[in-house]
C-alpha cells in the first residue's frame, strides 16, 4: 500500500489497516522529510519517499490523502508508475473536483474509486494519526459509470474493515450535502473568530465553552480548508448566501427590538439541533 500524504487521515487509515493485519508493506509519500520520518518512527509506514512515482511503483493499493488542491498534480505524477490492477482511492473532502482531476489521468489498467471518510479532527500531520479514527464513522463513496465494480467492492470492504459504515452517492450530491454541513461551518467558524478579534481584541481572554465549542474547527489546517472551499465553490457560496440572509434577518429583529420573531427563529434552531442524531446514525443509502 502507498499512502500519499501521511497526515491525520492517510496515517490513520494506514494504522487501522496495519492493526488488522490487512496490509503488507506500507510506503509513505510526502514532501517534508520531517513528517515522513515521524510517520516511520510511529510505525505508520515502513518506507518513505518524496517521489510519488517511486512510492506507488509496486503498490496494489494507492491512497491519496493530500489536500484536494494537490491531487491533480499528484495524479499526473503517479499515473505512469501505476502497475496493472492497482486500485487508486482518495480521502478528499470534495468529490466532483477530485473526479474531474483524477479520472482523466489514471490509466485504463488501474482503477480509481473516490471516497470521503466522514471522520477527523482539527489536528493534522502524522503525529495526529490514530488507529481507531474511523470506528463508528461513515465513509461516502462516489462511484461514476467509469468505476470498476471489483475495485469499488475492495474499497467498500477496506472502509468497512476499519469500522466505517459505507454509503454511496453521486459526487455532486455529496458536495452539496458536505458543503452545507461541513464546508460552510468551517468558513463561518473562521469568520467568527476573526470577527470577534477585530471588534474586541481582549474578548478572547473571557471565551467560555460556547465560543470554544462553536469555533473548535477554526483551528483546522488553513491550506486543507482553502482547497476544500475553492473546490466546492458553488455549494459554499450558496451556504454563505443563506447564512448572510439569516443573519441579516436576525440583525433587523435585534435592531428593532422585535423579540417575537427572534425567539421563534431561536426555537426553530433549538428543536432542529436537539433532534440531531449522533454521527453514524442518520446515513442514507447504506450499502
Ligand atoms: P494533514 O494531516 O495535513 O495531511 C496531509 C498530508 O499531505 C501532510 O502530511 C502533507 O505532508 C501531505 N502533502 C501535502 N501536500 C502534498 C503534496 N503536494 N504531495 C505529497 N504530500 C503532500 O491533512 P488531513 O486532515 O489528513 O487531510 C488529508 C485529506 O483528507 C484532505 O484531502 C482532506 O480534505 C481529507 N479529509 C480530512 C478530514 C479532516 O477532518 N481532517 C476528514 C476527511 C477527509 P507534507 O507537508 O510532508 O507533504
Amino acid at each position: 500500500m502507498a499512502v500519499i500524504g501521511v497526515g491525520l487521515i492517510g496515517g490513520s487509515l494506514a494504522l487501522a489497516l496495519r492493526r488488522r493485519g490487512l496490509v503488507g508493506e506500507i510506503v509513505g509519500v510526502g514532501r517534508s522529510t520531517g513528517n515522513l520520518a515521524l510517520a516511520r518512527r510511529r510505525r505508520i509506514v515502513d518506507r518513505i519517499t518524496t517521489d510519488p512515482a517511486e512510492g506507488v511503483r509496486e503498490a496494489d493499493l494507492v491512497v491519496l490523502a493530500t489536500p484536494v488542491g494537490a491531487l491533480a498534480e499528484v495524479g499526473k505524477a503517479i499515473a505512469p508508475a501505476l502497475g496493472p490492477g492497482a486500485v487508486v482511492t482518495d480521502v478528499g473532502s470534495t468529490k466532483a473536483s477530485v473526479l474531474r482531476d483524477l479520472e482523466p489521468v489514471i490509466p485504463a489498467h488501474a482503477f480509481l474509486v473516490a471516497a470521503h471518510p466522514i471522520a477527523g479532527t482539527e489536528d493534522s500531520g502524522a503525529g495526529a494519526a490514530t488507529a481507531d479514527l474511523f470506528e463508528g464513522s461513515r465513509c461516502i463513496l462516489t462511484p461514476t459509470p467509469r468505476t470498476n465494480a471489483r475495485a469499488l467492492a475492495s474499497v467498500r470492504r477496506l472502509w468497512r474493515a476499519v469500522g466505517a459504515r459505507v454509503i454511496e452517492m453521486d459526487a455532486e450530491d455529496h458536495d452539496r450535502i458536505l458543503g452545507a454541513v461541513s464546508h460552510l461551518p468551517h468558513v463561518v467558524a473562521y469568520a467568527l473568530v476573526n470577527a470577534v478579534t477585530s471588534f474586541r481584541k481582549d474578548a478572547l481572554d473571557y471565551a467560555g465553552g460556547g465560543f470554544r465549542d462553536f469555533t473548535r474547527i477554526a483551528a483546522s489546517h488553513p491550506i486543507m480548508w482553502r482547497d476544500i472551499v475553492l473546490a466546492n465553490r458553488e455549494s459554499v457560496l450558496a451556504g454563505i448566501d443563506a447564512t448572510l440572509a439569516e443573519l441579516s434577518r436576525m440583525r433587523e429583529w435585534i435592531d428593532r427590538s422585535e423579540g417575537r420573531p427572534l425567539e421563534e427563529a431561536f426555537l426553530k434552531a433549538r428543536i432542529t439541533r436537539r433532534g440531531l442524531r449522533p454521527p453514524g446514525a442518520g446515513a442514507r443509502r447504506k450499502r
